[in-house]
């Protein structure tokens, strides 16, 4: 596995894109970057990480904003139980740790919302720390290349074994930047994969991109296909949370701002969910952030 490692530094190294938050070594911005850049676009991420940094430049000038206001920020990044968990996130860290985002993987891991991915993510880019990050990408590409099909340990465990020591930073970009790019999930690019001379997946492939045979699909860690978002309860939690950034809106008004017409029964079980989940609050009438 190690025989990747150089021609993928060469692919990938002189094409990193220039994000904001790769030009930080503070973990806190690397924090939040890597809560919103999970499951939404980066685009739609970099104006908002830079009003987000603005507003809170540290754990505890968040903790210290009532969440409403994070989430008229986030109001556009979809699922915001990522913005409440890093807000408690924030919490954890001014009562925890000082104000100060920890640099050992264990109280990262016990910091709302932070799993094994972000959490390695903080260490490796933040602090350039050797560990390897496996996020849907790098899971991918690792079964690819190993020609078989991968639980969550293995592939962390290949992805430490094949860290170049002393490059993590460059490294865990790179082979990101690589699944996201060529090592695709639907269309991998193996024509002209800097890699295809070690993918056993590639090799057993014949003339063709056998899908059936992909390794990948049966991956722990890997992507699956996602629910429909149109009709969904998320599009319709969705609608409530953006009307709620800019106002209150009365109970019985709920199921026509979600666009449900009189399905008000379902626009019932929607707000409970949104309050359980702690993103709305019911107050008489009325609903509203918290
Ligand atoms: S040869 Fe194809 S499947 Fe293998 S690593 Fe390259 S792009 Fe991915």
């Amino acid at each position: 596995m190690n025989a990747i490692v150089a021609p993928l530094l060469s692919w990938g190294v002189p094409q990193l894109r220039d994000l904001p938050w790769r030009n930080t070594r503070d973990r806190w911005a690397v924090l939040v970057s890597e809560v919103m850049a999970q499951q939404t676009q980066v685009a739609r991420v970099v104006p908002k990480w830079h009003q987000f940094m603005q507003r809170w430049p540290t754990p505890r000038d968040c903790a210290q904003a009532p969440l409403a206001d994070v989430l008229r920020l986030w109001s556009g990044l979809g699922y915001p139980r990522r913005c409440r968990n890093l807000h408690l996130a924030a919490g954890a860290v001014v009562e925890q740790h000082n104000g100060v985002v920890p640099s050992d993987l264990a109280s990262l891991l016990s910091l709302p919302g932070v799993g094994p991915y972000t959490a390695r993510a903080v260490l490796a880019f933040a602090d350039s720390a050797d560990v390897a990050v496996v996020d849907t990408n790098v899971a991918r590409v690792l079964a690819r290349v190993a020609g078989r099909p991968l639980s969550a340990r293995a592939s962390q465990e290949l992805a430490d074994a094949t860290l170049p020591t002393g490059r993590a930073w460059e490294w865990n970009q790179v082979i990101i930047d690589f699944g996201a790019q060529m090592c695709t999930a639907r269309a991998p690019q193996c024509h002209v994969c800097p890699i295809a001379g070690q993918c056993r997946t590639y090799a057993a492939s014949g003339d063709g991109w056998n899908v059936a045979a992909d390794p990948a699909r049966a991956t722990a860690l890997t992507s699956k296909p996602q629910a429909r978002f149109d009709g969904s309860d998320r599009q319709a939690r969705g609608r409530l949370l953006r009307v709620l950034a800019e106002r209150g809106v009365r109970v019985g008004e709920v199921a026509k701002v979600m666009r449900l017409g009189d399905d008000t029964s379902r626009a019932a079980r929607l707000v409970q969910s949104l309050v359980r989940d702690g993103l709305v609050v019911v107050d008489g009438e009325w609903c509203r952030l918290p």
